[in-house]
């Protein structure tokens, strides 16, 4: 399938990271009200996913497969809360006395990695099986605005301009085409990696969902917001009822 539908996709993800973010700065209310049944959302379609999908497919495709899961999930945390140790979803309440970049920086640095690993999940399956690929890009999709969000409100908390917090939403928003360079130069150097990559791919969903997200579902005081993570579920059998055909 053509790289012109992963670019799309790419640029779709992007940009509603960064319109959450500018909704923040802009101070819209909704967005934050509803950004956890966003998270719940997106929690249960990964980890429907991961499970169903990516981390079986890629059993099949390479022995080596359950390595390259572990070796996704384990580099995420290592980033996002063994190097960097202020990472979470969701609107910023914590306020520290700090100046602003040393307060921004740990979270940007976990949310860059995180959204670089984001646009690796997305070229690698879609490179390999255009269909999946797809399934990956809605499971993103459904926590791009919290993303934008959270760094925004970082910005905020931290009491960066305006002007400031709209170049590191920006900035952030690179990252998913980091990923697909990342992928693209991978595939050159080694075409028998692509069973990897998968397994990968589904390392870092599993990751997403069960240490990203999920933990932000159960801090919710919301009654529904639980709940939302069934339907999270629902809908990825949903969509590959109607559109997912081995
Ligand atoms: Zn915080
Ligand atoms: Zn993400």
């Amino acid at each position: 399938m053509d790289i012109f539908y992963l670019l799309l996709m790419l640029i779709t993800i992007s940009a509603a990271q960064y319109i959450g973010g500018m909704l923040v700065l802009k101070g819209t209310g909704w967005i934050k009200s509803s950004q956890e049944y966003f998270l719940a959302l997106s929690a249960g379609f990964l980890l429907s996913l991961a499970l169903v999908n990516l981390i079986p497919e890629s059993l099949e495709l390479s022995e080596m497969a359950p390595f390259y899961v572990i070796l996704g999930f384990g580099i995420l945390h290592l980033f996002e809360h063994t190097v960097f140790r202020h990472m979470h979803f969701g609107e910023e309440k914590h306020f520290h006395d700090v100046k602003k970049i040393a307060f921004v920086l740990p979270t940007f640095a976990g949310l860059f990695i995180h959204t670089i690993f984001d646009g690796i999940a997305l070229s690698a399956v879609f490179l390999h099986e255009w269909s999946l690929g797809v399934l990956v890009f809605v499971g993103l999709m459904l926590h791009k605005l919290p993303e934008g969000l959270t760094i925004a409100s970082v910005t905020i908390a931290a009491n960066m301009k305006a002007s400031s917090g709209h170049k590191v939403v920006l900035t952030l928003a690179t990252g998913s085409f980091i990923g697909l360079l990342i992928v693209v130069f991978l595939e050159k150097i080694s075409p028998e990696l692509s069973g990897g990559l998968l397994g990968f791919a589904g390392g870092i969903a599993l990751y997403i969902c069960t240490a990203d997200l999920i933990p932000e579902v159960n801090k919710s005081k919301k009654k529904l917001v639980p709940v939302t993570l069934f339907a999270g579920m629902f809908l990825y059998w949903l969509i590959v009822q109607l559109f997912h055909h081995h």
